[in-house]
């Protein structure tokens, strides 16, 4: 999962950022308000975590103007110990939920996979296909219960399809999910991981829709044998 970090304080967004690409979130770090509306505009964040008080546009401002037009994406804030009234500020303009500062990462990491999990509407923490499981929080997929070594892009790319199963994801939005704007993408990289994960998983995993992208089927379109009809691909 992609997510936008907008803090201004260098300590902080650093540790963040490496925090959270450690438990497998692709971060981009912003240190404006400015920048992060740019950023927002780019609709590939899956969540925003927020620092309240940013120069050149306040976080409060932000958030405002962000569920104004219908932007409905988890936001996490940051704010200091002693401020309570930042706090109650940034929940009623729209906040989902906060950190106190300072926090510890991997309740960082947890808040905001529940963010998500709420988000898509899923209160089961692990995702299935089948006989397939992925535990977004351990990093560790598993087929009939047995673990499976995926790479970290193997297991972004497997956690974005599993994360909506029954939409159909563009090259160009794979892309979006395993790279942040520092990373270089390499070319046929989708297809590659792709395929990898087809042959650790079982190749009915996977559907290829032709010249659109790749999905993995709804739990209601997959038999009773846990099973989808094969692809075309
Ligand atoms: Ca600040």
């Amino acid at each position: 999962m992609r997510v936008l970090l907008a803090e201004d304080d260098a300590m902080i967004g650093a540790s963040v950022r490496r925090g959270l690409a450690q438990d497998g979130f692709t971060v981009d770090w912003v240190q404006d308000g400015r920048a992060a509306e740019l950023a927002l505009a780019e609709n590939v964040h899956d969540a925003l975590l927020l620092d309240l008080g940013l120069p050149r546009k306040d976080g409060i401002e932000l958030l405002t103007a962000m569920r104004k037009r219908g932007d409905g994406r988890p936001v996490l804030i940051m704010t200091a110990r002693d401020a309570i009234a930042d706090r109650v500020a940034g929940l009623d303009a729209g906040a989902d939920d906060y950190v106190v500062k300072p926090f510890d990462l991997s309740e960082l990491a947890a808040r905001l996979r529940a963010l998500l999990r709420r988000q898509s509407a899923r209160a089961e923490p692990l995702l299935r296909f089948g006989d397939i499981e992925l535990n977004p929080a351990t990093r560790e997929a598993r087929v009939h219960g047995a673990p499976v070594a995926l790479s970290a892009r193997e297991l972004a790319l497997l956690e974005a399809l599993l994360a909506r199963p029954g939409a159909i994801l563009s090259r160009a939005q794979l892309e979006d999910k395993l790279y942040g704007w520092s990373d270089p993408v390499e070319s046929n990289a989708v297809e590659v991981h792709i395929h990898s994960l087809r042959r650790k998983l079982g190749a009915d995993l996977i559907r290829n829709v032709r010249g659109v992208g790749w999905m993995v089927a709804k739990p209601d379109a997959v038999g009773a044998s846990g099973q989808v009809p094969r692809s075309s691909a």
